[in-house]
């Protein structure tokens, strides 16, 4: 999301850098890279910044270099799948990192904006406030499932002071959580503002059944939080122009849809049967996905539907994927499962198959369910989330439903739940022109960045607005590069808010 999102910020005309480890693979990818400034003295020891190019966007990147901590074969867990136990070094050095940036560094522009994302770069909002920096903190939740929790003794280790890891229920800027210390929290109580991926799921987390526990902490905090739904990168997805697909195709001439359906149906073992409804199931195999409940609804859909097939995409869980594995050998040419982590296969996917089932137990944003719909692929997904937010339920018995419908949605986490959410989808599929219109609403929803990007930039133009001492002192410099007429004019916008309130570099961590 980050590389993505920095490069459309870059597009609007704002100067952003990315601050990230230098982890092997990432230093391999970098362009340009060159030695900025040395760092002493961080939580995790000594450290090099390096300053390079994003491979793809041009976007300014630093890379701290601490080898001791990053050059590793994992990012955050070894790979039997168990976390790094040094996690709060490594991590609260990133975040002393970005604050001695926010701070200020030879060398380096200092930011007006720090946009720190998930518990990895949770620190930073408390370390700039504890520094008195002037740059304000915004902290986006990815997924609150994940929060970098550790033991509370080891909060003086990485500088925390003393009052902010007493029981939070005496001090709400306490970064105590059930006994532990806790990244992800340090970033909700001290960013100036919180964020996450989808409207809904930022009211989700408010309640117990989506909070993780940290209901409680957000409800507190609910006033500086708001949902901000993600874009996809639509020039890499794009049924159009896409080199990993058999055929292109567009909303004009879905032609090619079809050699792409034929494509899939060879390359996943499955029978050419140009007529059979195809369903696509690509995701991390795990029970946030709902995979145990698809495993045990598939043999029930199978039975119930003589012609119905699958294609299956996806890692995760031992036991899961071992279940697909044997519904894939119990029904040759109907069920076709792919264990791995293989992008190629994911773009084949989208663009072969007619229908994407995507469960979630819960869902902060979802790409995958975007992805399809841009291909024609329409969706059957959980009323979860950032699925809720971006899909448009079809509803048969409302007059007009296909002026706008794109998708699916089904409540409950129950095999009946998922069995009857697709029996809809293939009662619209054997009906052309409902599933025409439906794939048609699809492919014309925007999911570019650009939406995303206009709602990002007006939260950061009111916190730099909020900040008298800075106005009119800067100004951006950079102009706008934007494509379209409509576009323009939204930044033309942008530039008044930004003339106004400063705004020249944006950092995210
Ligand atoms: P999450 O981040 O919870 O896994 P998202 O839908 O937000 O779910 O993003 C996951 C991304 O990874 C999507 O783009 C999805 O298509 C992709 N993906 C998941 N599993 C695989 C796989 N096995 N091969 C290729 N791409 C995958």
């Amino acid at each position: 999301m980050v590389s993505a999102y920095a490069a459309a910020l870059q597009d609007t005309g704002v100067d952003v850098s990315i601050l990230m480890p230098a982890y092997p693979a990432a230093l391999a990818r970098a362009v340009d890279v060159t030695p900025v400034a040395r760092m002493t003295g961080l939580p995790g020891g000594d450290a090099r910044l390096l300053r390079a190019r994003m491979p793809d966007s041009g976007v300014t990147v630093l890379l701290l270099q601490m080898d001791h901590l990053f050059a590793r074969e994992g990012l955050y867990r070894d790979p039997q799948g168990r976390d790094y136990l040094d996690n709060l070094t490594r991590f609260a050095s990133l975040a002393a990192a970005a604050t001695r940036v926010a701070r200020g560094v030879r060398n380096l522009k200092r930011p007006d904006i720090v946009h720190a994302h998930d518990w990895h770069a949770g620190l930073t909002p408390l370390y700039m406030r504890l520094a008195g920096v002037a740059a304000k903190s915004v902290f986006t939740i990815h997924n609150l499932a994940f929060q970098g929790n550790h033991p509370l003794a080891m909060g003086g280790w990485i500088g925390v002071p003393p009052e902010l890891l007493v029981p939070a229920l005496s001090d709400e800027r306490s970064i105590e959580y059930y006994g532990s210390l806790s990244m992800m929290k340090a970033g909700i109580v001290h960013a100036d503002r919180v964020t996450t991926v989808s409207r809904r799921y930022a009211r989700e987390i408010l309640t117990p059944r989506f909070g993780h526990g940290m209901e409680g902490v957000l409800q507190a905090q609910a006033a500086k939080l708001s949902g901000i739904v993600n874009g996809i990168d639509t020039s890499m997805w794009n049924p159009a122009a896409d080199a990993y697909i058999a055929r292109p195709y567009s909303l004009d001439d879905t032609a090619g849809k079809q050699a792409c359906k034929r494509d899939l149906q060879q390359a996943f073992g499955l029978t050419r049967d140009p007529f059979a409804p195809l369903v696509a199931i690509g995701s991390r195999l795990t029970q946030q996905k709902l995979a145990d409940v698809v495993a045990r609804a598939l043999p029930v859909l199978l039975e119930q539907h003589p012609r119905l097939q699958f294609a299956i995409l996806g890692e995760g869980e031992r036991a899961l994927e071992e279940a697909l594995q044997e519904l894939a050998a119990a029904w040759p040419g109907r069920v076709g499962v792919q264990i791995g982590y293989d992008e190629r296969r994911a773009h084949m996917l989208h663009a072969g198959a007619d229908i994407l089932l995507h469960g979630s137990r819960f869902e902060p944003c979802g790409l995958t369910q975007l992805y399809a719909m841009r291909y024609g692929t329409v969706p059957v997904a959980s009323r979860v989330g950032g699925l809720a937010d971006t899909i448009v339920d079809y509803a048969p018995d409302q007059a007009r439903e296909e002026d706008c419908a794109t998708g699916f949605l089904f409540d409950g986490e129950d095999v009946h739940d998922v069995v009857h959410a697709v029996g809809r989808a293939l009662a619209a599929f054997v009906r052309p022109s409902s599933w025409h219109a439906l794939q048609r609403n699809a492919m014309s929803r925007d999911s570019s960045w650009e939406v995303s990007t206009s709602n990002y930039l007006a939260l950061y133009a009111d916190l730099v607005d909020a900040r008298p001492a800075l106005r009119d002192t800067r100004v951006r410099k950079t102009p706008g590069r934007s494509r379209t007429a409509a576009a323009g004019a939204r930044q033309a916008r942008r530039d008044e808010a930004f003339n106004a309130g400063a705004g020249e570099m944006v950092l995210s961590a």
